[in-house]
């Protein structure tokens, strides 16, 4: 079912399964410098990841930043003494021996069947359990840099001890390394934590619980201009707009099978009147309600529900991080129901409302993935060949590339997932659009065809923006902060030189606010330039000066954030600008 998604990691080029091996083998040169430094540590594991490598382990003290230094220095003279790698197939015995004063290690070795084949890498001194790839050797580790430390649950688990995370990142040349480090240092003044902060958008906070958002003024008036132009879009697009309550009875649940393959990311019961509620993960059944809620005949057909529908699933503390991963999200949701015959047109349109979306957001790059039926399907292959083939020949006729994962569909039906790319060339999944044999059977919808047969009636979830709340969190990125003016919540901010231009200052507003424009008046009796430099980091599209020649020409002295001055400017002039401005 749909995802909020997560940032695409991994692809199969050939420069990327290089990263793979120098990343994985520098995480083993990293163990083997810190296990040096620290003969106590005990390993946890320390495979590579998207745009670097860690290693876990167990000390008595977090490291620290000279600690970092140290091991960096050590596996220097490791990648200078190039001690080849190589691999070995043990038996279990002797991998209890090798091994036997790491108790993660053996933990990690009794949790693997029996018939397992168990391999190591060693190189100098080093041993550790390890499926591989390597590269040759150390020495063909060109480009290392130790990033940082966290504290990270053994297995992720919350009642398992905290580990020490060291986080680094291999390339295949210095200067790989040097414009990723200077894309990171761009992406860390870019994070939306921070922006969040400092733009008073959001905030997070233990007493309400982790993953769970509380929306300031001006972070929930940018949330309401993107949920207005939404619904907005919807409309234009034909969906009918519907609300769906949080909670649900056990029975539902049961019937659409989240009990069954989803509990584990759905919050404990609670009772009422003696019958058992959750709280809701998707919104599926109840768009499906609605749809049972009559007789359906084919020529009402298609029906498309659309709802920004509020979901809760539980993910565990260590893996929530700000806006992107949270317990509690707004998907921006539809369900379509419709006809065999009406297949193709459905998917088109959801296409062409997804790009007018993203676009008008600022995303024009995506990538395009299409995954087809796995082994194990529910559903009529018919019913998959004809799903399958009308996203395919949707993507076609809109001459969009897309890649094909054979096999790797949810057992319920085909989909398509997009993943837009962002300021900083990164990408994320958003929108999925997904087939559903299976919740139509569960549920028994239907309707009745032209010869007054019942028929079962094609179902596809899709949701654009994925989560509102993530979305929020990559338009923050992806814009560092500064929002294009129609979602600026602070379009304009007024600033008058001294007292006496306050007056002046009031017109203005009035002029600009007649308009549509939010404007606000800085009145405090601080400097100018203290002003300008506030509203800049507040990153206000338009700051406007005024004084006595303003004022008498019934003009403003414009600047923008990025520190431009246009200088004087008549009102009249400015609206104009901003108006033009204001299209998408
Ligand atoms: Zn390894
Ligand atoms: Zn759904």
């Amino acid at each position: 079912m749909l995802d909020h998604g997560t940032l695409e990691t991994g692809t199969v080029d050939p420069t990327e399964a290089l990263r793979h091996r120098l990343r994985h083998s520098a995480a083993h040169v990293m163990a083997d410098a810190v296990l040096k430094l620290f003969p106590e540590a005990k390993m946890g594991i320390g495979p590579p990841i998207h745009d670097g490598f860690y290693y876990d382990f167990e000390v008595s003290r977090p490291f620290t930043p000279e600690d970092l230094q140290k091991i960096q220095a050590l596996m220097e003279e490791s990648i200078t003494e190039e001690h080849p790698f190589q691999r070995e197939e043990i038996g279990r015995e002797e991998a209890f021996k090798l091994f036997g004063d790491q108790p993660y290690k053996l933990e990690i070795i009794n949790n693997l069947p029996d018939e397992a084949t168990l391999s190591i890498y060693r190189h100098s001194e080093f041993v550790d359990l390890c499926q591989g790839p390597h590269v040759d050797g150390t020495g063909n580790i060109s480009a290392v840099k130790l990033l940082s430390v966290a504290g990270a649950y053994w297995r992720g688990d919350e009642k398992r001890p905290m580990l020490q995370r060291i986080y680094g990142t291999a390339f295949e040349s210095r200067e790989a390394l040097e414009n990723h480090l200077s894309r990171l240092e761009e992406a860390e003044k870019r994070d939306h934590r921070t922006l969040g902060r400092q733009l008073d958008l959001y905030t997070i906070h233990d007493e309400i619980g982790p993953g769970l958002i509380v929306w300031h003024p001006k972070g929930g008036l940018v949330r309401t201009i993107i949920e207005d132009y939404w619904r907005e879009l919807h409309k234009r697009h034909s969906y009918d707009v519907v609300y769906s309550p949080h909670i649900g009875r056990s029975n539902l649940w049961e019937t659409s099978g989240h009990l069954d393959f989803y509990r584990e990311n759905m919050y404990g019961s609670l009772e009422v009147d003696e019958q058992e509620y959750f709280l809701k993960p998707m919104n599926c059944p109840f768009h499906i309600m609605i749809y049972r809620s009559d007789l359906r005949s084919y020529r009402e057909l298609p029906l498309r529900f659309a709802e920004l529908g509020t979901v809760y699933r539980y993910e565990r503390s260590g893996v929530l991080h700000g806006l992107m991963r949270v317990r509690g999200f707004t998907q921006d949701d539809a369900h379509i129901f419709c006809r065999p015959d009406q297949v193709e047109d459905e998917i088109g349109g959801v296409l062409n409302l997804t790009f007018e979306l993203l676009r008008a957001f600022g995303f024009s790059e995506y990538s395009v993935m299409l995954s087809t039926r796995p082994e194990k399907a529910v559903g009529d292959i018919e019913m998959w060949d004809h799903a399958t083939g009308s996203l395919k020949s949707a993507l076609t006729s809109r001459g969009l590339p897309f890649q094909v994962d054979e096999g790797g569909g949810a057992f319920y039906g085909p989909k398509i997932d997009i993943m837009i790319t962002d300021a900083l060339g990164r990408r994320w999944q958003c929108t999925t659009v997904q087939f559903d044999f299976n919740l139509p059977e569960r549920f028994d919808l239907t309707f009745q065809d032209a010869e007054g047969t019942r028929s079962r009636p094609y179902m596809v979830h899709r949701a654009i923006l994925g989560s509102v709340e993530r979305f929020f969190g990559v338009l923050l990125e992806h814009y560092a902060g500064a929002f294009p003016l129609w979602l600026a919540p602070v379009q304009a901010l007024i600033i008058p030189i001294a007292d006496r231009h306050i007056e002046y200052a009031e017109k203005v507003k009035a002029q600009l606010s007649i308009k549509g424009f939010r404007v606000q008046i800085d009145a405090r009796s601080e400097r100018m330039n203290l002003k300008i430099r506030n509203a800049q980091q507040q990153k206000v599209p338009y700051m406007l000066v005024v004084g006595d020649k303003e004022a008498e020409a019934d003009a403003v002295a414009v600047r923008l954030r990025d520190e431009t001055n246009l200088g004087a400017m008549p009102v009249e002039d400015l609206l104009e600008r901003m108006g033009v401005e204001m299209s998408r």
